[in-house]
């Protein structure tokens, strides 16, 4: 039987290239996403992949999520923390709500589902972890002082969970993307980013989710097990890590 994967926010952007890719590469794939029905619906409809609602933030609805799609379909044997957020403001009019609501879902997310399949993972000495962080969690970005707060911990909680999973043939690794087209985009200015964004970028415009997808699928083979505690940068050259 092919293993599980587990993907947060799987059902729109980055998360659903992810589904796709480990789908089409022959495992049984489940997705989450936090409330967007009609999104998660469509993805259903036109991929067939079974969709659960709950929120990452929510370390009880976690395990309780975890529960469900254990019993409905098996163990998880690979988790992608890939459920993410932007609320975007210069530091002096960041807002707490801004801050906690970023840092809740982007970082305490990764603890919240992490933790309920870790131990499973120990017992069955098999497990990939693969958390989705951000260019801008590597060189810092103004106006995201709550985001790249986040992604930066996604990798110092990647570099640390590797270690302690190394000798129970756990791996975890982390993905810095570039800007990606996706809807989270749609909330940069257009000014912004013909004016500033893209000039950035070396190869000369924004990347496509699949080309996030594929690294996913490298790292959670069977074969991947000696890559961890490594952070695969995909963002057309504009930093290299
Ligand atoms: P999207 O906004 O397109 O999709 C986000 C997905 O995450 C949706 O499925 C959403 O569910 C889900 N989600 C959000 N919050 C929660 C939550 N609290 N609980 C459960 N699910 C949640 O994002 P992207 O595809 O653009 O981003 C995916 C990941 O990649 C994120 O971690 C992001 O930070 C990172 N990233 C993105 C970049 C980009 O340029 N797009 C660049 C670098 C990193 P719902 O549909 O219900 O809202």
């Amino acid at each position: 039987m092919s293993r599980v994967a587990l993907i947060t926010g799987g059902t729109r952007g980055i998360g659903a290239a992810i589904s796709m890719a480990l789908r089409n590469a022959g495992y049984r794939v489940v997705a989450t996403y936090a409330g967007n029905d009609e999104r998660a619906d469509a993805f259903h409809t036109v991929t067939g992949i079974s969709v659960y609602r709950w929120d990452v933030t929510d370390y009880e609805a976690c395990r309780e999520g975890v529960a469900k799609v254990e019993a409905d379909v098996g163990p998880v044997e690979i988790l992608v923390n890939n459920a993410g957020i932007t609320r975007d403001a210069m530091f002096h009019k960041m807002t707490p709500q801004q801050w906690h609501e970023v840092v809740n879902t982007n970082l305490n997310g990764l603890f919240n589902m992490t933790h309920q399949v870790w131990e499973g993972m120990r017992a069955r000495n098999f497990g990939r972890v693969v958390n989705i962080s951000s260019i801008n969690g590597q060189t810092g970005q103004m106006g995201q002082a709550n985001y790249s707060a986040a992604k930066a911990g996604d990798i110092g909680f990647t570099k640390a969970l590797a270690q302690e999973g190394a000798s129970k043939n756990i791996t975890v690794n982390a993905i810095c993307p570039g800007y990606t087209a996706t809807d989270m985009m749609l909330t940069v200015p257009e000014k912004v980013m013909t004016e500033k964004i893209l000039p950035q970028i070396p190869v000369g415009r924004l990347g496509d989710p699949e080309e996030i997808a594929r690294c996913v699928v490298f790292l959670v083979a069977d074969d991947a097990g000696f890559i961890t505690g490594s952070t695969i940068s995909a963002n057309g050259g504009q930093y290299f890590a």
